[in-house]
């Protein structure tokens, strides 16, 4: 059986939020019991709705936040017995927005040879071929090595933090929300470009996005998010063809028109998104859900597999009260 590269056992991240004027901190469970696994290969897409706690989980993924509960672990071993260092080395993020997360100040050139001088690369005269070689695969052209973000497309720049997080060739990259802040014209385009990059350099991909319609050719797996808990998980093939928790297909109704014209479709969410310092008790999707049961608003769903796929949904609880 393959090891996961990347696995989150149960894991919860709570935050302490100020619940209005004179009402004190209340916590915020922003992740609430995950447990996923990222094998080698994979395309892992996490979907769900903004507020959903999916940039939470990437970013202690990353690294870059601790668990309240539950374990991280990269290659078997714990993240908070890897150095820093190391989990750069293995995983690296693309985030949303490619401007805020690029120095302004930094040429090109600098920017995407950045991690080679922070992880203390031996071979300093190689760093310009090297970085060179890497914009060429992106798509960038040595010509733009001098050049500054300001003087590139919301595109281009992409492709610069793509170029950046894979210089040093880590095993993963995190996508938080790779296309978001582009025009809908080149979100293709960065699509096609992270799909040809997998194959050519055998990256493993965990995409976080609150659009199904873009991880839809890409994802091997999927996982549905919503009120910090994974609600569908499984196959993605499965889990697009044959959508089974009401939430995932309300998310799929948003995004399968064929006419562009027709603009956002209506999700046929009863209700607007909760807010997660009160949650809905029983079900957190009842308000919401169009197939709910007497007992959604009263019972949380247990976790039951179907057909393979993983699901917290009393339709398919064959112990639940009916
Ligand atoms: Fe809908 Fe009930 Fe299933 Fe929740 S448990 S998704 S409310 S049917």
């Amino acid at each position: 059986m393959t090891e996961a590269i990347l696995e989150a056992r149960d894991v919860s991240r709570t935050f302490m939020v100020s619940a209005g004027f004179l009402r004190g901190k209340r916590p915020l469970h922003a992740v609430n019991g995950v447990s996923l696994e990222l094998k080698r290969g994979e395309v892992l897409a996490v979907v769900g709705e903004s507020g959903c706690g999916k940039s939470t989980l990437a970013k202690m993924m990353l690294g870059l936040l601790s668990p309240s509960s539950g374990s991280l672990l990269i290659g078997g071993k714990p993240v908070e017995s890897i150095s820093r260092m190391a989990i750069a080395r293995t995983v690296q993020p693309i985030f949303q927005d490619p401007y805020s997360s690029l120095n302004p100040r930094k040429s090109l050139g600098n920017i995407i040879s950045l991690p080679l001088k922070v992880q203390g690369d031996p071979e300093p005269e190689t760093w310009r071929k090297r970085t060179e070689e890497i914009m060429e695969l992106v798509g960038l052209p040595r010509r733009v090595y001098n050049n500054y973000p300001s003087q590139l497309s919301g595109g281009q720049r992409q492709r610069v933090a793509i170029a950046r997080a894979l210089i040093n060739r880590p095993q993963v990259v995190i996508c938080d929300e790779p296309t978001s802040a582009l025009d809908v014209s080149v979100q293709s385009q960065i699509l096609n470009l992270l799909q040809d990059l997998r194959k050519e350099l055998g990256l493993t991909y965990l995409i976080i996005s609150h659009n199904l319609a873009v991880v839809e050719h890409m994802a091997t797996e999927l996982a549905v998010m919503y009120l910090g808990r994974i609600v569908e998980y499984g196959k993605a093939s499965e889990c697009f063809d044959n959508p089974r928790h009401p939430y995932t297909r309300a998310l799929l109704e948003s995004v399968l028109t064929p006419d562009p014209d027709l603009g956002v479709p209506d999700t046929h969410l009863g209700a607007a998104y909760p807010n997660p310092l009160n949650m809905p008790a029983g079900c957190t999707f009842h308000p919401r859900c169009a197939a709910v049961l007497p007992q959604c608003a009263r019972q949380v769903p247990a976790s039951v597999i179907d057909g393979g796929v993983k699901l917290e949904c009393h339709l398919f609880d064959k112990a639940s009260e009916k």
